[in-house]
Protein backbone atom coordinates (compact mmCIF):
# COMPACT_ATOMS: atom_id res chain seq x y z
CA UNK A 1 0.00 0.00 0.00
CA UNK A 2 1.43 3.03 -1.18
CA UNK A 3 0.49 6.68 0.43
CA UNK A 4 -0.35 9.73 -1.65
CA UNK A 5 0.23 12.92 -0.82
CA UNK A 6 -2.48 15.06 0.10
CA UNK A 7 -3.28 17.17 -3.41
CA UNK A 8 -3.40 21.07 -3.21
CA UNK A 9 -7.13 20.66 -3.26
CA UNK A 10 -9.89 18.51 -2.06
CA UNK A 11 -13.46 18.12 -2.63
CA UNK A 12 -15.70 16.33 0.32
CA UNK A 13 -19.41 15.92 -0.60
CA UNK A 14 -21.88 16.05 2.30
CA UNK A 15 -23.42 12.93 1.29
CA UNK A 16 -20.96 9.73 1.17
CA UNK A 17 -23.48 7.42 2.44
CA UNK A 18 -26.94 5.98 2.56
CA UNK A 19 -28.99 8.25 4.16
CA UNK A 20 -29.71 11.74 4.33
CA UNK A 21 -26.97 14.46 3.54
CA UNK A 22 -25.27 16.15 6.26
CA UNK A 23 -25.49 20.18 7.00
CA UNK A 24 -21.78 21.74 6.33
CA UNK A 25 -20.65 23.24 9.50
CA UNK A 26 -17.80 25.64 8.11
CA UNK A 27 -18.43 28.08 5.95
CA UNK A 28 -15.83 29.60 2.90
CA UNK A 29 -13.36 31.38 4.76
CA UNK A 30 -12.93 29.11 7.79
CA UNK A 31 -9.36 27.25 8.82
CA UNK A 32 -9.76 23.18 8.99
CA UNK A 33 -7.92 20.86 10.40
CA UNK A 34 -7.40 17.32 9.50
CA UNK A 35 -10.36 15.05 11.14
CA UNK A 36 -12.08 18.19 11.91
CA UNK A 37 -16.33 17.80 11.73
CA UNK A 38 -17.16 19.77 8.50
CA UNK A 39 -20.66 17.77 7.92
CA UNK A 40 -23.01 16.69 10.55
CA UNK A 41 -26.49 15.42 10.51
CA UNK A 42 -29.12 15.28 12.89
CA UNK A 43 -31.57 12.84 10.45
CA UNK A 44 -31.67 8.75 11.88
CA UNK A 45 -29.83 7.43 8.62
CA UNK A 46 -26.87 9.72 7.87
CA UNK A 47 -22.66 9.84 8.51
CA UNK A 48 -20.77 12.58 9.59
CA UNK A 49 -18.18 14.28 7.24
CA UNK A 50 -14.78 15.55 8.13
CA UNK A 51 -11.69 17.18 6.44
CA UNK A 52 -9.08 15.05 5.26
CA UNK A 53 -6.75 18.18 5.28
CA UNK A 54 -5.79 20.81 7.07
CA UNK A 55 -6.01 24.28 5.05
CA UNK A 56 -9.13 26.68 4.42
CA UNK A 57 -12.38 26.09 3.16
CA UNK A 58 -12.56 28.16 -0.05
CA UNK A 59 -16.46 27.23 -1.42
CA UNK A 60 -19.27 24.63 -0.20
CA UNK A 61 -21.32 24.30 -3.62
CA UNK A 62 -22.53 21.92 -5.22
CA UNK A 63 -20.71 19.62 -7.35
CA UNK A 64 -20.65 16.38 -9.08
CA UNK A 65 -20.92 13.02 -7.66
CA UNK A 66 -19.20 9.83 -8.67
CA UNK A 67 -21.86 7.84 -7.72
CA UNK A 68 -25.37 9.85 -8.41
CA UNK A 69 -26.80 11.42 -11.41
CA UNK A 70 -27.50 14.97 -9.51
CA UNK A 71 -25.35 17.50 -7.88
CA UNK A 72 -24.44 17.09 -4.32
CA UNK A 73 -22.92 19.88 -1.66
CA UNK A 74 -19.37 19.57 -1.07
CA UNK A 75 -16.76 21.60 0.97
CA UNK A 76 -13.52 22.15 -1.03
CA UNK A 77 -10.73 23.24 1.18
CA UNK A 78 -7.30 24.02 0.05
CA UNK A 79 -4.78 22.16 1.67
CA UNK A 80 -2.08 24.16 3.42
CA UNK A 81 -0.05 20.81 3.71
CA UNK A 82 0.46 21.40 7.10
CA UNK A 83 -1.39 18.30 8.17
CA UNK A 84 -2.10 19.61 11.46
CA UNK A 85 -4.80 17.51 13.51
CA UNK A 86 -7.92 18.34 15.21
CA UNK A 87 -8.04 18.47 18.80
CA UNK A 88 -10.84 16.19 18.74
CA UNK A 89 -8.50 13.13 16.98
CA UNK A 90 -7.63 12.04 20.15
CA UNK A 91 -7.64 7.50 21.62
CA UNK A 92 -11.16 6.80 22.59
CA UNK A 93 -9.48 3.73 24.75
CA UNK A 94 -8.69 0.43 23.99
CA UNK A 95 -10.49 -3.26 23.34
CA UNK A 96 -10.29 -4.25 26.74
CA UNK A 97 -10.77 -0.90 28.24
CA UNK A 98 -13.92 0.90 25.85
CA UNK A 99 -17.22 0.02 26.40
CA UNK A 100 -20.38 -1.02 23.71
CA UNK A 101 -21.98 1.74 23.83
CA UNK A 102 -18.48 4.34 23.51
CA UNK A 103 -17.68 1.65 20.35
CA UNK A 104 -20.29 2.86 19.15
CA UNK A 105 -20.37 6.61 19.27
CA UNK A 106 -16.54 6.47 18.35
CA UNK A 107 -17.75 4.91 15.20
CA UNK A 108 -20.52 7.32 14.53
CA UNK A 109 -18.64 10.41 15.31
CA UNK A 110 -16.21 9.08 13.09
CA UNK A 111 -18.30 8.77 10.21
CA UNK A 112 -17.85 5.25 9.88
CA UNK A 113 -19.52 3.63 6.84
CA UNK A 114 -19.30 0.34 4.55
CA UNK A 115 -16.36 0.38 2.91
CA UNK A 116 -17.32 -1.74 0.72
CA UNK A 117 -19.90 0.02 -2.23
CA UNK A 118 -22.77 0.04 0.14
CA UNK A 119 -21.71 2.70 2.52
CA UNK A 120 -24.35 2.00 4.95
CA UNK A 121 -23.49 4.19 8.19
CA UNK A 122 -21.74 1.14 10.67
CA UNK A 123 -22.61 2.78 14.13
CA UNK A 124 -26.49 1.66 12.83
CA UNK A 125 -25.99 -1.73 11.30
CA UNK A 126 -24.02 -2.10 15.08
CA UNK A 127 -27.72 -0.60 17.73
CA UNK A 128 -29.84 -3.37 15.44
CA UNK A 129 -32.51 -4.81 17.71
CA UNK A 130 -32.47 -7.91 15.93
CA UNK A 131 -30.68 -11.06 17.71
CA UNK A 132 -27.31 -11.78 16.33
CA UNK A 133 -24.50 -14.28 16.77
CA UNK A 134 -21.60 -13.57 14.55
CA UNK A 135 -20.08 -10.70 12.58
CA UNK A 136 -18.46 -12.01 9.25
CA UNK A 137 -15.65 -9.83 7.78
CA UNK A 138 -15.80 -10.25 4.38
CA UNK A 139 -12.35 -10.81 3.18
CA UNK A 140 -13.11 -11.31 -0.50
CA UNK A 141 -12.99 -8.65 -2.73
CA UNK A 142 -16.40 -7.98 -4.87
CA UNK A 143 -14.72 -7.33 -7.82
CA UNK A 144 -11.55 -9.49 -9.77
CA UNK A 145 -9.34 -6.61 -10.54
CA UNK A 146 -9.48 -5.26 -6.81
CA UNK A 147 -7.14 -6.19 -3.92
CA UNK A 148 -7.04 -3.09 -1.98
CA UNK A 149 -8.53 -5.50 1.12
CA UNK A 150 -5.89 -8.72 0.12
CA UNK A 151 -3.15 -5.94 0.74
CA UNK A 152 -4.82 -4.72 4.07
CA UNK A 153 -5.20 -8.50 5.38
CA UNK A 154 -1.50 -8.94 4.56
CA UNK A 155 0.26 -5.53 5.71
CA UNK A 156 -1.95 -5.14 8.63
CA UNK A 157 -3.74 -7.89 10.08
CA UNK A 158 -3.17 -6.71 13.42
CA UNK A 159 -5.71 -3.31 12.87
CA UNK A 160 -8.25 -6.09 10.36
CA UNK A 161 -8.57 -8.44 13.64
CA UNK A 162 -8.85 -5.53 16.27
CA UNK A 163 -11.53 -3.89 14.59
CA UNK A 164 -13.42 -6.94 14.00
CA UNK A 165 -12.94 -8.11 18.09
CA UNK A 166 -14.03 -3.90 18.32
CA UNK A 167 -17.61 -4.43 16.13
CA UNK A 168 -17.87 -8.21 18.03
CA UNK A 169 -17.90 -6.43 21.41
CA UNK A 170 -19.86 -3.93 20.29
CA UNK A 171 -22.71 -6.31 18.81
CA UNK A 172 -22.68 -8.59 21.90
CA UNK A 173 -21.49 -11.20 19.55
CA UNK A 174 -19.06 -13.82 20.42
CA UNK A 175 -18.32 -14.94 17.17
CA UNK A 176 -16.36 -13.54 14.78
CA UNK A 177 -15.28 -14.97 11.09
CA UNK A 178 -13.21 -14.14 8.49
CA UNK A 179 -13.99 -14.71 5.45
CA UNK A 180 -10.74 -15.29 2.55
CA UNK A 181 -10.73 -16.39 -0.82
CA UNK A 182 -8.56 -19.91 -1.67
CA UNK A 183 -6.67 -17.84 -4.15
CA UNK A 184 -5.09 -15.90 -1.08
CA UNK A 185 -3.29 -17.94 1.23
CA UNK A 186 -0.82 -15.92 2.12
CA UNK A 187 -3.68 -13.88 3.65
CA UNK A 188 -5.50 -16.88 5.48
CA UNK A 189 -1.84 -17.57 6.77
CA UNK A 190 -0.77 -14.25 8.47
CA UNK A 191 -4.85 -13.81 10.29
CA UNK A 192 -4.68 -17.50 11.34
CA UNK A 193 -1.07 -16.89 12.41
CA UNK A 194 -2.21 -13.53 13.92
CA UNK A 195 -5.28 -14.54 15.86
CA UNK A 196 -4.42 -18.16 17.20
CA UNK A 197 -5.14 -18.50 20.30
CA UNK A 198 -8.23 -17.07 20.10
CA UNK A 199 -11.67 -19.13 20.18
CA UNK A 200 -13.53 -15.73 19.14
CA UNK A 201 -12.14 -15.78 15.49
CA UNK A 202 -12.13 -18.11 12.93
CA UNK A 203 -10.58 -17.74 9.67
CA UNK A 204 -13.00 -19.44 6.86
CA UNK A 205 -11.42 -20.22 4.01
CA UNK A 206 -13.96 -19.93 0.51
CA UNK A 207 -13.46 -20.58 -2.90
CA UNK A 208 -12.38 -17.97 -5.31
CA UNK A 209 -15.59 -17.78 -7.07
CA UNK A 210 -16.98 -14.09 -8.30
CA UNK A 211 -19.31 -12.95 -6.94
CA UNK A 212 -18.76 -14.43 -3.72
CA UNK A 213 -17.96 -11.08 -2.37
CA UNK A 214 -21.52 -10.42 -2.30
CA UNK A 215 -22.90 -10.63 1.20
CA UNK A 216 -25.99 -13.50 0.63
CA UNK A 217 -23.55 -15.66 -1.03
CA UNK A 218 -21.25 -15.27 1.66
CA UNK A 219 -23.31 -15.82 4.64
CA UNK A 220 -24.97 -19.08 2.47
CA UNK A 221 -21.40 -19.89 1.96
CA UNK A 222 -19.56 -19.71 5.32
CA UNK A 223 -22.75 -19.81 7.60
CA UNK A 224 -25.46 -22.09 5.68
CA UNK A 225 -27.97 -19.53 6.24
CA UNK A 226 -30.31 -18.09 3.51
CA UNK A 227 -31.06 -14.14 3.67
CA UNK A 228 -34.23 -13.68 2.70
CA UNK A 229 -34.80 -12.07 -1.11
CA UNK A 230 -35.14 -8.42 -0.10
CA UNK A 231 -33.94 -9.39 3.22
CA UNK A 232 -30.98 -8.42 4.88
CA UNK A 233 -28.08 -10.42 7.01
CA UNK A 234 -29.34 -9.29 10.34
CA UNK A 235 -32.59 -10.92 9.26
CA UNK A 236 -30.49 -14.37 9.99
CA UNK A 237 -28.31 -13.21 13.06
CA UNK A 238 -25.13 -11.94 11.11
CA UNK A 239 -23.72 -8.24 10.84
CA UNK A 240 -21.63 -8.41 7.53
CA UNK A 241 -18.68 -5.76 7.40
CA UNK A 242 -15.64 -5.47 4.86
CA UNK A 243 -11.99 -5.73 5.68
CA UNK A 244 -11.61 -1.77 4.93
CA UNK A 245 -14.60 -1.13 7.74
CA UNK A 246 -12.99 -3.18 10.30
CA UNK A 247 -9.80 -0.88 10.07
CA UNK A 248 -11.65 2.38 9.71
CA UNK A 249 -13.36 1.10 13.07
CA UNK A 250 -10.13 0.52 14.48
CA UNK A 251 -8.75 3.80 13.67
CA UNK A 252 -12.02 5.34 15.15
CA UNK A 253 -11.35 3.91 18.62
CA UNK A 254 -7.44 3.96 18.51
CA UNK A 255 -6.58 6.87 17.41
CA UNK A 256 -9.60 8.96 16.88
CA UNK A 257 -8.76 9.50 13.48
CA UNK A 258 -12.40 9.79 11.42
CA UNK A 259 -12.67 7.74 8.01
CA UNK A 260 -11.15 10.57 6.24
CA UNK A 261 -9.02 8.54 4.22
CA UNK A 262 -9.21 4.89 2.35
CA UNK A 263 -7.30 2.12 -0.01
CA UNK A 264 -8.55 1.75 -3.25
CA UNK A 265 -7.15 -0.31 -6.02
CA UNK A 266 -5.54 1.36 -9.36
CA UNK A 267 -5.63 -1.37 -11.91
CA UNK A 268 -6.41 -1.98 -15.26
CA UNK A 269 -4.41 -2.33 -18.43
CA UNK A 270 -5.14 1.69 -18.93
CA UNK A 271 -2.85 2.29 -15.77
CA UNK A 272 0.81 2.75 -15.86
CA UNK A 273 0.80 2.36 -12.30
CA UNK A 274 -1.20 -0.30 -11.02
CA UNK A 275 -1.23 -0.37 -7.10
CA UNK A 276 -3.02 -0.02 -4.01
CA UNK A 277 -2.96 3.71 -2.70
CA UNK A 278 -4.08 5.02 0.51
CA UNK A 279 -5.78 8.55 -0.53
CA UNK A 280 -7.41 11.03 1.20
CA UNK A 281 -10.92 11.50 0.68
CA UNK A 282 -12.02 14.04 -1.62
CA UNK A 283 -8.63 14.06 -3.81
CA UNK A 284 -10.29 14.49 -7.38
CA UNK A 285 -9.61 11.06 -9.96
CA UNK A 286 -7.91 13.90 -12.22
CA UNK A 287 -5.28 14.01 -9.48
CA UNK A 288 -5.07 10.00 -9.02
CA UNK A 289 -4.76 9.94 -13.09
CA UNK A 290 -1.68 12.53 -12.77
CA UNK A 291 0.21 10.40 -10.05
CA UNK A 292 -0.44 6.71 -11.59
CA UNK A 293 0.24 7.54 -15.48
CA UNK A 294 -3.37 6.89 -16.32
CA UNK A 295 -4.36 6.92 -20.18
CA UNK A 296 -7.53 7.29 -21.34
CA UNK A 297 -7.83 7.45 -25.19
CA UNK A 298 -11.27 7.01 -27.45
CA UNK A 299 -11.58 3.76 -26.83
CA UNK A 300 -10.44 3.21 -22.68
CA UNK A 301 -13.29 3.64 -20.06
CA UNK A 302 -12.91 4.07 -16.79
CA UNK A 303 -14.86 3.38 -13.53
CA UNK A 304 -15.06 4.20 -10.16
CA UNK A 305 -15.62 0.61 -8.08
CA UNK A 306 -14.75 -2.01 -9.90
CA UNK A 307 -14.58 -3.02 -13.81
CA UNK A 308 -18.04 -4.63 -13.36
CA UNK A 309 -20.20 -3.15 -10.98
CA UNK A 310 -18.60 0.17 -10.76
CA UNK A 311 -19.74 3.58 -12.60
CA UNK A 312 -18.15 4.79 -15.74
CA UNK A 313 -17.07 8.45 -15.36
CA UNK A 314 -16.89 11.15 -18.15
CA UNK A 315 -15.16 13.89 -16.12
CA UNK A 316 -12.84 13.16 -13.71
CA UNK A 317 -13.14 15.98 -11.77
CA UNK A 318 -14.82 13.67 -9.28
CA UNK A 319 -13.70 13.19 -5.74
CA UNK A 320 -12.62 9.63 -3.64
CA UNK A 321 -15.33 9.31 -1.44
CA UNK A 322 -15.34 6.89 1.28
CA UNK A 323 -17.01 3.73 -0.69
CA UNK A 324 -14.01 4.24 -3.47
CA UNK A 325 -12.99 0.46 -3.19
CA UNK A 326 -10.85 0.90 -7.11
CA UNK A 327 -10.25 3.21 -10.22
CA UNK A 328 -9.78 0.58 -13.47
CA UNK A 329 -9.14 1.78 -16.55
CA UNK A 330 -9.34 -0.74 -19.40
CA UNK A 331 -10.28 -0.72 -22.81
CA UNK A 332 -14.11 -1.14 -24.06
CA UNK A 333 -15.07 -4.33 -25.80
CA UNK A 334 -14.93 -4.39 -29.16
CA UNK A 335 -17.95 -5.83 -30.46
CA UNK A 336 -21.09 -4.89 -28.31
CA UNK A 337 -23.75 -5.65 -30.68
CA UNK A 338 -26.56 -7.23 -29.41
CA UNK A 339 -29.00 -9.47 -30.65
CA UNK A 340 -32.27 -10.94 -29.74
CA UNK A 341 -32.29 -13.47 -26.95
CA UNK A 342 -32.43 -16.80 -27.93
CA UNK A 343 -33.59 -18.39 -24.75
CA UNK A 344 -30.70 -20.52 -24.06
CA UNK A 345 -31.61 -20.30 -20.15
CA UNK A 346 -27.70 -19.29 -19.33
CA UNK A 347 -28.38 -16.22 -17.69
CA UNK A 348 -30.77 -17.79 -15.56
CA UNK A 349 -28.02 -20.54 -14.45
CA UNK A 350 -25.77 -18.27 -13.34
CA UNK A 351 -26.98 -15.54 -11.54
CA UNK A 352 -26.41 -15.79 -7.89
CA UNK A 353 -29.90 -13.65 -7.34
CA UNK A 354 -32.05 -16.69 -8.78
CA UNK A 355 -33.21 -14.06 -11.08
CA UNK A 356 -34.14 -14.64 -14.70
CA UNK A 357 -32.56 -11.79 -16.38
CA UNK A 358 -34.09 -12.68 -20.13
CA UNK A 359 -37.08 -11.89 -17.89
CA UNK A 360 -36.15 -8.36 -16.64
CA UNK A 361 -34.75 -7.51 -19.98
CA UNK A 362 -37.55 -8.08 -22.02
CA UNK A 363 -39.75 -6.30 -19.36
CA UNK A 364 -37.88 -3.87 -19.25
CA UNK A 365 -37.88 -3.17 -22.80
CA UNK A 366 -41.44 -3.04 -22.84
CA UNK A 367 -41.08 -0.10 -19.83
CA UNK A 368 -43.26 -2.73 -17.80
CA UNK A 369 -42.15 -1.38 -14.50
CA UNK A 370 -44.39 -3.32 -12.45
CA UNK A 371 -43.48 -6.66 -13.05
CA UNK A 372 -39.95 -5.84 -13.14
CA UNK A 373 -40.45 -5.15 -9.56
CA UNK A 374 -41.76 -7.92 -9.06
CA UNK A 375 -39.86 -10.56 -10.55
CA UNK A 376 -37.06 -8.74 -8.42
CA UNK A 377 -35.00 -6.42 -9.84
CA UNK A 378 -34.36 -4.55 -7.10
CA UNK A 379 -32.76 -7.92 -5.82
CA UNK A 380 -30.20 -7.53 -8.75
CA UNK A 381 -26.60 -7.09 -7.67
CA UNK A 382 -25.12 -6.22 -10.59
CA UNK A 383 -22.72 -8.51 -10.59
CA UNK A 384 -22.73 -8.72 -14.28
CA UNK A 385 -22.13 -12.86 -14.71
CA UNK A 386 -25.37 -12.63 -16.73
CA UNK A 387 -24.47 -10.70 -19.20
CA UNK A 388 -20.71 -12.48 -19.47
CA UNK A 389 -22.34 -15.15 -20.46
CA UNK A 390 -24.93 -13.74 -22.13
CA UNK A 391 -25.51 -15.67 -26.23
CA UNK A 392 -27.05 -12.50 -27.53
CA UNK A 393 -24.39 -9.73 -26.21
CA UNK A 394 -27.43 -8.36 -23.83
CA UNK A 395 -25.93 -4.78 -22.22
CA UNK A 396 -28.27 -6.55 -19.38
CA UNK A 397 -26.31 -4.38 -16.57
CA UNK A 398 -26.81 -1.05 -17.65
CA UNK A 399 -30.43 -1.90 -18.51
CA UNK A 400 -30.73 -2.92 -14.75
CA UNK A 401 -29.18 -0.13 -12.95
CA UNK A 402 -31.12 1.88 -15.11
CA UNK A 403 -34.20 0.67 -14.70
CA UNK A 404 -33.86 0.27 -10.31
CA UNK A 405 -33.21 4.21 -10.93
CA UNK A 406 -36.52 4.42 -12.95
CA UNK A 407 -38.29 2.33 -9.98
CA UNK A 408 -36.87 4.51 -7.33
CA UNK A 409 -37.87 7.40 -9.30
CA UNK A 410 -41.29 6.57 -10.05
CA UNK A 411 -41.68 5.96 -6.08
CA UNK A 412 -40.74 9.61 -5.08
S1 LIG B 1 -26.40 -8.74 -12.84
FE1 LIG B 1 -27.48 -10.47 -13.74
S2 LIG B 1 -26.57 -12.26 -12.76
FE2 LIG B 1 -26.01 -10.52 -11.49
S3 LIG B 1 -27.64 -10.40 -9.94
FE3 LIG B 1 -28.27 -9.07 -11.62
S4 LIG B 1 -29.56 -10.34 -12.89
FE4 LIG B 1 -28.41 -11.74 -11.57
S1 LIG C 1 -28.22 -15.66 -21.75
FE1 LIG C 1 -28.87 -14.03 -23.14
S2 LIG C 1 -29.68 -15.13 -24.90
FE2 LIG C 1 -29.59 -16.62 -23.22
S3 LIG C 1 -31.62 -16.50 -22.23
FE3 LIG C 1 -30.30 -15.07 -21.16
S4 LIG C 1 -30.69 -13.12 -22.20
FE4 LIG C 1 -31.41 -14.70 -23.57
Amino acid sequence: IERITAPDMVYIPLLQHAGATCEPVVKAGDKVKVGQKIGDSKAAVSAFVHSSVSGEVIAVEQRIHPLLPFHVNTVVIKNNKQDEQDLSVCAKGTLSSITKENIISAIKEAGVVGMGGAQFPTHIKLSSSKPIDTVLLNGCECEPLLNADYRLMLERPETVITGLKLLMKASDVAKGIIAVEDNKPDAIEILKAKSAGDSSIEIVTVKTKYPEGAERMLIKRVLGREVPLGGLPLDVGVIVNNISTAQAVYEAVYSGMPLVKRVLTVAGNGVTLQGNYEVPVGMLVSDIIKICGIVISGNFELKMGGAIMGFTQNNYDVPVIKGTSGIVVFQKKDDLTEEPCIKCGRCVNVCPMELKPHKLVFYAKAENWDKMEKTGVMNCIECGCCEDICSSKSHMVSIFKKSKKIIRERKK
